[in-house]
């Protein structure tokens, strides 16, 4: 592919089963790579929002009554067009994004496995009886949570739509989007397929907009159970007070700042590649990114340097031509968000090895070069901040007590990654670590069938595998009197 043109999209909105343009203002829509416009969205009115909910909540006695099968099948058959209009969806993402256009299919075909997965898991929603005291029978069912509202970020503008609503809906129940500002057009794509493969009325709902706005008609209306976010901690936090109010069921995947511990016995070749992998997917900006590098002391100087050569060899660039590696950051407030936690390190004695400054191949776009810095301290805002960018911190440690004192030195709670062939070592460290997510020589570790999820401030609940349709049910308790008889 040679860099993408298109006619300007028009964005809209799904209620009840219709598309509406919206009656007031509406947000652009840009391209990343070279800030041009790609299309527009409209911003809701309060009477949008609102009939939006009345249609979920109207659909929600029906939608939560079919067999499961029945939802089932809708959801294979959303997944089986997801795959269909892969290059169409992928191409979409990386318009309204910037990662570059392979990335994107991944993307793409990560969402279609949510479909895939919770198609199959609808029907597994399983009951247990218990035995009982004499006279009774005890039955626990699991039942749908009801409305719920789903908000979305702008750095995985598919999968994270599809990883929400695919098993909020193989649950039974109905769901109110709320896209992010930069991507929404990622999701009117999801819902045409939604509407083409005949999905009733009111069940799936996509409002756009100001985000303070409709978070605050959602989070008030008694009728929504359940709000299923994921974004920033600092949105997370607000969503998790408002929804206290109302005792609203929440379901938060937050911020990250990932370690990566590299011990000495480490294959550094393959540590080397699978970190590339994982800092450099969107650009850094990802949740599970590798962000803060711990290396032991004495292969330190000769893993930065494998590092920084393979740093500097990538190919910066517009992600829709072909054999573009790193793309653009999402927006200019990214963008200075990533230099100046850069700079300030380097202020206070960090050393820049490779990068730490904008790329100049483009005039356009927010491109920074991949970047590692070394000689960080835990005192340094790199260390501490989610930086959201291709920038590697690393400190040096020397002990495996350090190495996990200085992992677990963070707020943050995700994803953790660690490289040493030595099993003893592997588990007695990824037991230490307090983190949902621990990759053991491997940085790559997304996969529907695997609960994702994060402790302290990244988040409560899980996605994906049987534990995430959890996250959409209720438990019911039957208690059942019975008139023995004597056998
Ligand atoms: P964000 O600023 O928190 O926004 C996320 C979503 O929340 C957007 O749809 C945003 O709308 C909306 N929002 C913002 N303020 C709101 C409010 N007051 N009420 C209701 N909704 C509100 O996060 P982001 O910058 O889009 O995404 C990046 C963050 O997501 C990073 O911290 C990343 O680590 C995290 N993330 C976590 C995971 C995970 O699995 N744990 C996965 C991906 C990303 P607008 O776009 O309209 O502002």
């Amino acid at each position: 592919m040679g860099g993408m043109t298109v006619e300007t999209i028009l964005g809209r909105m799904f209620i009840d089963g219709n598309w509406e343009r919206g009656e007031r203002e509406r947000f652009r829509v840009v391209n990343p790579a070279n800030g041009q416009q790609v299309g527009d969205a409209p911003i809701a009115s309060d009477e949008d929002v609102a009939r939006a909910i009345d249609a979920a909540s109207r659909a929600f006695r029906g939608w939560s009554g079919l067999p499961a099968e029945d939802r089932s099948k809708y959801l294979h058959a959303i997944a089986d067009e997801v795959m269909n209009q892969i290059d169409d969806l992928a191409r979409m993402v990386t318009l309204e994004q910037g990662k570059p256009y392979n990335e994107a299919r991944a993307e793409v075909k990560y969402g279609a496995d949510f479909w895939r997965w919770y198609a199959e898991e609808a029907r597994r929603v399983y009951g247990e009886i218990v035995p009982a005291p004499r006279g009774r029978r005890i039955a626990v069912i699991k039942q749908p949570t009801g409305v719920t509202a789903a908000i979305t970020p702008w750095n995985f503008p598919s999968s994270m739509v599809s990883r929400k609503l695919a098993p909020a809906l193989a649950a039974g129940n109905t769901v109110i989007l709320k896209p992010a500002e930069q991507t929404p057009l990622s999701a009117v794509l999801l819902f045409e397929i939604f509407e083409k493969v005949g999905l009733p009325e009111g069940v799936a709902n996509l409002v756009t907009g100001r985000p303070e706005h409709i978070g605050g008609i959602l989070m008030n209306d008694f009728r929504v159970r359940h709000v299923t976010f994921t974004g920033s901690t600092e949105v997370g936090l607000l969503l998790a007070k408002q929804a206290a109010a109302q005792l609203k069921r929440v379901s938060l995947e937050l911020g990250g700042h990932a370690p990566i511990i590299v011990f000495a016995d480490a294959d550094l070749d393959l540590a080397v590649e699978q970190i590339l992998a994982s800092k450099l997917r969107n650009m850094g900006q990802a949740c599970i990114s590798a962000n803060r590098l711990l290396v032991e002391g004495p292969i330190a100087e000769d893993f930065h340097s494998k590092l920084a050569s393979r740093l500097e060899s990538l190919r910066i660039g517009d992600g829709s031509v072909d054999g573009v590696q790193v793309g653009p950051v999402i927006d200019e407030q990214s963008f200075n968000k990533i230099s100046s936690q850069v700079d300030e390190a380097k202020n206070e004695g960090a050393h820049i090895l490779v990068g730490g400054e904008r790329w100049l191949g483009s005039t356009e776009g927010y491109f920074y070069r991949p970047t590692l810095v070394t000689e960080v301290t835990p005192a340094m805002r790199l260390f501490r901040e989610e930086t959201f960018g291709p920038v590697l911190a690393s400190t040096v440690f020397h002990s495996e007590q350090e190495a996990i004192l200085l992992a677990n030195d963070c707020t943050y709670g995700l994803a953790s990654y660690l490289f040493t062939p030595d099993i003893d070592k592997a588990t007695r460290v990824s037991e230490a670590l307090e983190f949902g997510v621990v990759g053991i020589n491997n940085a790559l570790p997304m996969a529907a069938q695997a609960p994702w999820g994060g402790w302290k401030l990244s988040g409560v609940g899980r996605e994906g595998g049987h534990w995430g349709i959890d996250e959409f049910l209720e438990t019911k308790y039957l208690s059942i009197g019975v008139t023995e008889q004597t056998r």
